[in-house]
């Protein structure tokens, strides 16, 4: 194996919370943004408008701090910078490193996600033919989603339901999985826009269905055994992007439709047990309950041994969506 990379030491669990811009519809509605950003001190606060029983208005402030955050005129590529950068080396020494991007519907997810393993594709690929060149390494992609507690590829073009086994030794296998070795940019760029269209479109065309599941891109590092290529690589570290389903579909449990509510109560199933497995990975805790939802399960191998997770959390800066907001700022403020 490669030497230790003799880079900062990076922290195992960073939460990092991202406001955007008001958005057209927002500002026609004469809604208001109630967040203030101080980049300074890793500090936001949630200015709430409540009423007291004569009806009269009072504004109630929350605070929180985060490891950082980054108001709505920060780019794409500083998110980039501020996330995935500072784990991608450590995924060439077996380390497993997963980024969530959380939050309502709207708040800015896939904005945020989807140009990050492109990014991050870069910068493996530029180590790969630099600093490792000639050891054996490999990468590969696979994209799939979970939708209502069942996989998903997302990158055959029938979108074939998956299962997932467990070989035994704690590794967690998606049977059929289409995995695309790659070696450079243009075909990853391309992958990453055939899954995406995928998933938006879904089985019903509606662009509804997106934020009823998680979809899950995984960049894969992987060594040749003895330079024999006629030998499976062996895995050696992982990167996941993992955009979830819109947290408040997780309260779609009281619906009237019952498909709506069987996914409603999957997606806050999986929503939870994302949020105990991350706070016990952060106690170091020798038992990670990853059982408690298809999500945490297929990253079981993420969750065992050397791992780094980034929880991004997506908020709207609207008065409209303050409840929301605050509900993103409580469950972010737990994994911390
Ligand atoms: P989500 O995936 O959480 O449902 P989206 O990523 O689709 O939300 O974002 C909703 C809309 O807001 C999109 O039109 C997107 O382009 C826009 N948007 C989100 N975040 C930003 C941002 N930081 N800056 C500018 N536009 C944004
Ligand atoms: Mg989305």
């Amino acid at each position: 194996f490669p030497e230790k990379e003799k880079a900062a030491p990076v922290a195992k669990i960073k939460v990092v919370v991202r406001k955007r811009p008001l958005n057209k519809k927002e500002i026609t509605k004469k809604e208001e943004d109630i967040i203030d950003i101080e980049q300074r001190s890793n500090s936001l606060t949630v200015h709430e408008t409540k009423l007291k029983v004569d009806l009269t208005e009072y504004v109630e402030k929350h605070e929180f701090v985060f490891d950082a955050v980054l108001d709505e005129d920060v780019s794409n590529d500083e998110v980039y910078r501020e996330t995935v950068e500072p784990v991608v080396p450590a995924i060439f020494n077996r380390t497993k490193a997963t980024c969530f991007a959380y939050g309502q519907t709207g708040s800015g997810k896939t904005y945020t996600m989807r140009p990050l393993p492109l990014k991050a594709s870069q910068d493996i690929l530029r180590l790969m033919h630099h600093t490792y060149r000639n050891q054996g390494f490999q990468l590969f992609v696979s994209f799939f989603e979970i939708y209502g507690g069942k996989l998903f590829d997302l990158l055959n073009d029938r979108r074939c339901k998956l299962c997932m086994r467990e070989d035994g030794k704690q590794k967690v296998c998606i049977v059929g999985l289409q995995e695309y070795r790659v070696s450079d940019v243009e075909t990853i760029q391309e992958l990453i826009e055939r899954g995406s269209a995928t998933r938006s479109t879904g089985t019903t065309g509606a662009n509804e269905e997106s934020s009823r599941s998680h979809a899950i891109l995984q960049l894969a590092i992987k060594k040749r055994v003895d330079g024999n290529d006629s030998k499976p690589p062996r895995p050696v570290g992982k990167l996941s992007f993992i955009d979830l389903a819109g947290s408040e579909r997780g309260a779609d449990t009281t619906d009237n439709d019952k498909q709506t509510r069987i996914e409603g109560a999957e997606i806050n199933k999986s929503l939870l047990a994302l949020k105990e497995c991350i706070r016990a990975l952060d106690n170091d805790q020798t038992h990670i309950p990853f059982r408690g939802s298809k999500l945490t399960e297929v990253l079981r191998d993420s969750f065992i041994g050397d791992s780094r997770t980034v929880m991004i959390s997506c908020i709207s800066p609207s008065s409209g969506s303050c409840e929301h907001t605050l509900n993103t700022l409580r469950y972010a403020d737990r994994v911390k």
